[in-house]
């Protein structure tokens, strides 16, 4: 068979263990994940509601063009209704993204480590990947400024960054945004938007009527909780939206989604209450690796990435074991460390208390 020569270096998404086995194979009744930054509140009540009026028309096909959300969402963002595209989750915007402008011959620049679906699908399409490490946790601009080139297709920004939680300050994106060639596409990753707090943290849609390269992604899946469901937008000027839609499978956002979006962007304060809570499980973790002289960084997101001076995999394990799974950093370029989702505050607490005494045995080894 003639696959593509770049897949085969490519591995699939590696799924983590099923929670049924999990139990079964440590002796657990009950496991809590807080591995892939999902919300611990759920959704909005109001979105349940929506979700469980449309069983009834799942048997049509749903709007492709998703008018009633599009309509709704254009005024809540204060843009044009040909401004956005919705996806498949966010992660397939950037797959549209990467099918319209990359090919053999093209390249494009992003941070390393960074979300890895970047570098995975532009692989895919026989672009040529240029990473620029991070320094101290945050993206290098300049650096990355210095890799664009003629064949320079697109620029991934992740902020804030998965896995490290930093963000790009506003003045710091306007800058690049002004020295970045005009015909170069720059991708603004804001899956975790709405837990940003900082005052220094961009409007970044505001921008986008001054730079025709810009596109921000946001999404569902992370503090509106609607992961399972999978949908994501992408906001940039109408005429470069135009462009890209025709690499858009013309049923990609379902019934289900779009109505569950429509109605859980009418619950701001949901919203609002996530981004606070979350706020303060970030506390408990800070306050937990100061205590302990823990190397983290501090997060915008709704995670953290702490540095445990030990291979992350067996701080995962030891984790797992006691009935939490988090995501070990070996697989995300920072192998002593681990990212773990921020959850209820007695999640965070259960967290918190397994880790200390992981510490205490450390010690008395
Ligand atoms: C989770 C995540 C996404 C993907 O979100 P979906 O909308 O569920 O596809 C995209 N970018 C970053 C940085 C993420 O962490």
């Amino acid at each position: 068979m003639k696959i593509k020569e770049q897949l085969k270096n490519l591995k699939p998404y590696q799924p983590g263990k099923p929670i049924e086995e999990v139990k079964r194979q440590y002796g657990l009744d009950k496991i809590t994940k807080l591995a892939s930054n999902e919300n611990p509140f759920g959704f909005s009540k109001q979105a349940k509601i929506a979700i469980q009026n449309s069983i009834e028309s799942l048997a049509i096909y749903p709007d492709g063009y998703a008018a009633d959300l599009r309509e709704k969402f254009a005024g809540h963002l204060e843009v044009s209704p040909k401004q956005i595209i919705f996806g498949n989750g966010s992660d397939e915007i950037l797959q549209i993204i990467c099918r319209s402008l990359l090919s053999p011959g093209k390249n494009t620049v992003m941070a390393t480590p960074t979300f890895p679906q970047y570098r995975h699908n532009a692989i895919i399409e026989g672009a040529d990947c240029r990473e620029v490490e991070l320094i101290d946790g945050y993206h290098d601009l300049e650096g990355m400024l210095a890799q664009i080139d003629k064949e320079t297709a697109v620029v991934w920004l992740c902020s804030p960054n998965n896995p490290t939680g930093t963000y790009i300050k506003e003045n710091n994106l306007l800058a690049f945004l002004n020295q970045v060639p005009s015909e170069v596409l720059v991708v603004v990753d804001e899956a975790y938007y709405e837990y940003t707090q900082v005052d220094d943290y961009p409007e970044t849609i505001k921008l986008i009527d001054q730079f025709p390269n810009l596109i921000v992604l946001r999404t569902f899946s992370k503090a509106y909780g609607l992961a399972g469901l999978r949908i994501g937008y992408g906001i940039a000027q109408s005429s470069l939206i135009t462009q890209i839609e025709p690499a858009r499978e013309p049923f990609n956002t379902s019934k289900m989604a779009q109505v569950a979006a429509l109605a859980a962007l009418d619950d701001q304060q949901f919203i609002i209450e996530c981004a606070k809570k979350n706020k303060q499980g970030l506390e408990q973790y800070y306050t937990f690796c100061n205590e302990q002289g823990l190397f983290y960084y501090p997060s915008e997101g709704n995670f953290i990435l702490i540095d445990f001076n030990r291979p992350g995999d067996e701080v995962f394990q030891y984790l797992l074991e006691r009935g939490y799974i988090v995501r070990s950093g070996n697989a995300l370029g920072f192998p002593t460390s681990v990212r773990i989702t921020v959850g209820t505050k007695e999640q965070n607490e259960g967290i918190i208390s397994i880790l200390t005494e992981m510490l205490v045995e450390k010690v008395a080894n």
